[in-house]
């Protein structure tokens, strides 16, 4: 990867979404608030002078047109997905023109089930990925196998990692083992920070707003980490899954 590599576009492409108990994202409710919150999926798609850069891969083919598809097990009705043929991961890139072989690097967030689905149309891309997250591949009770793709080209890192000048992968553990964040320099926008799931709203980013998070403590340690990042570069900052939010971003074609 190019070290002065420019990134003239980065492009937000809808992967589906989610109907959740709203308590994931306010644990103040208590976990018997029976509330249900839409929940957006994007996967990022960045084109740069050096090649195309895939940000997540969204939902597997499980969850098409199966949002019951964790009924009969311990999330029933916790969270619904909701995919249909046109949230496929060929069929996301081919509305942007393009091909898997084309994307030159995959960026994993984490492996659960909204961010991986598609990794297995990436078996001769390089996929970056944090050291700690590689244990949930073999964690049946993390995604559903689909999502946990091992014979993959991963390329691991330990940390925060300088991908290039203008793309930082920011390390951002507590939500899942080995979460990453990733700050963005574009050339039309400026600094751009996806949170992905160490912020899932406004609320959590703004208001310290209590969520479900396997390692809380971490979680809140990295949230401040972005934060602090967030200021120091006056970034424009995506949550993970804000439906606010969704409802007023610009997506494929429109950039940033
Ligand atoms: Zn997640």
């Amino acid at each position: 990867m190019n070290k002065q590599l420019i990134v003239n576009k980065l492009y937000l492409l809808p992967a589906g979404h989610g109907m959740v108990r709203e308590y994931f994202i306010n644990t103040d409710l208590g976990a018997d608030n029976p509330s249900m919150v839409h929940s957006p999926l994007f996967i990022y798609l960045l084109d740069t002078t050096d090649g195309l850069i895939l940000i997540d891969t969204g939902l597997d083919e499980v969850f098409l047109n199966n949002p019951n598809y964790y009924d009969g097990t311990p999330m029933e009705g916790l969270l619904y997905l909701y995919m249909n043929e046109e949230h496929r991961i060929p069929h996301l890139l081919k509305s942007a023109g393009y091909r898997p072989e084309d994307v030159k690097l995959v960026i994993s967030t984490h492996f659960h089930c909204d961010h991986s689905g598609g990794h297995k149309y990436f078996k001769h891309t390089p996929v970056l990925v944090q050291k700690n997250e590689l244990p949930m591949l073999d964690n049946e009770d993390y995604s559903p196998a689909e999502c946990r793709i091992k014979d993959l080209n991963y390329q691991v890192i330990d940390g925060d990692y300088q991908l290039c000048d203008n793309i930082r992968l920011i390390y951002t553990p507590g939500h899942s083992p080995g979460h990453q964040s990733i700050l963005i320099n574009t050339a039309d926008t400026g600094y751009i920070l996806l949170c992905i799931d160490v912020a899932l709203t406004e609320g959590i980013f703004k208001h310290q707003v209590p969520y479900f998070a396997v390692d809380p403590e971490t979680a809140a340690v990295s949230l401040s980490k972005v934060q602090a990042i967030a200021e120091q570069y006056k970034a424009t900052v995506f949550y993970g899954h804000d439906a606010r939010q969704a409802e007023t971003v610009k997506v494929y074609p429109e950039f940033y």
